[in-house]
């Protein structure tokens, strides 16, 4: 008894000990209140009428009617493709080259879409080339490419080929429909950010649907998209989105429904 009486007086000083913990564990004196915000609010976007119709804070890069948003990458004049029953098909004439959006954007959302030509011809890198350069960061710069290219039956270098980004990211799947049938990207691009010195602060993210389907997951990239060499970043802070009209000697393809939404709100927050 006198073991018994001892233990079961041990344990109550245990207890008694530990209740001050337990209490202050198990009772918080916050309420559901504490961790409910209020601002900043998102800002009220009515969405197009399809998935990729623009959206009300979109800004239209190519609605079918003219490529007035668009210059050439190489002397800023006004863009040269060809318009055309709705769509902008890339022209290969010589001299004119790469077009790339007369806005400058820094984080963003894009959408556009594209269509190989039904009788494209070719094969490898050369086979409905073009890409989508998510910073053109000036005529001499290799910028950021997400690639273009007919892969439906086509083999290339796995880094190389649609929904990569090129030399850095093979895609996560392969969903590319058959030349002659439109084809969509939708990207959320993170610039990359850099200290004043020009060194690298953070790198550029990018996430990418190729027609609904996931290619590229919050990528990290390691630098600008070189066709020779290992990447490497060089100090930007906004910069045009450019198309590639590339050299191969394909039929040229076309793109239509181009537009961006700026990604500026910050719903960032803290608790009181
Ligand atoms: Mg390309």
């Amino acid at each position: 008894m006198r073991t018994l009486h001892s233990t079961a007086l041990a344990l109550a000083a245990v207890m008694a000990s530990a209740a001050p913990v337990f209490a202050q564990q198990a009772a918080p004196a916050m309420k559901h209140q504490d961790t409910e915000v209020y601002a900043p609010v998102p800002p009220i976007v009515t969405p197009g009428t399809t998935d990729s119709a623009p959206p009300s804070d979109a800004i239209v890069l190519f609605d079918g009617k003219n490529e007035d948003q668009w210059v050439s990458a190489q002397d800023h004049t006004p863009a040269q493709w060809i318009v055309h029953d709705g769509i902008l098909t890339v022209s290969k004439e010589k001299g004119i080259g790469n077009i790339e959006t007369k806005k400058t954007f820094k984080d963003y959302q894009l959408h556009i879409e594209w269509r190989i030509p039904a009788n494209i011809e070719g094969s490898d890198q050369a086979r409905g080339n073009s890409g989508v350069f998510l910073a053109s960061t000036g005529p001499g710069d290799a910028g950021y490419e997400l690639q273009v290219l007919d892969n439906y039956n086509n083999k290339t270098y796995v880094n190389g080929q649609v929904g990569a980004i090129y030399k850095q990211a093979i895609p996560l799947a392969n969903p590319a429909r058959k030349p002659g049938e439109w084809q969509s990207y939708d990207v959320v691009w993170t610039a990359p950010r850099f200290n004043a010195d020009g060194s690298l602060k953070t790198p550029a993210y990018v996430t990418v649907f190729m027609n609904g389907v996931l290619v590229q997951n919050h990528f990290q990239l390691q630098g600008q998209t070189l066709y020779v060499g290992k990447p490497f970043y060089k100090a930007y802070d906004r910069a045009p989105i450019k198309l590639q009209a590339h050299g191969d000697k394909s039929e040229p393809i076309s793109f239509r429904n181009i537009w961006a939404r700026d990604l500026t709100f910050d719903p960032s927050y803290t608790l009181k």
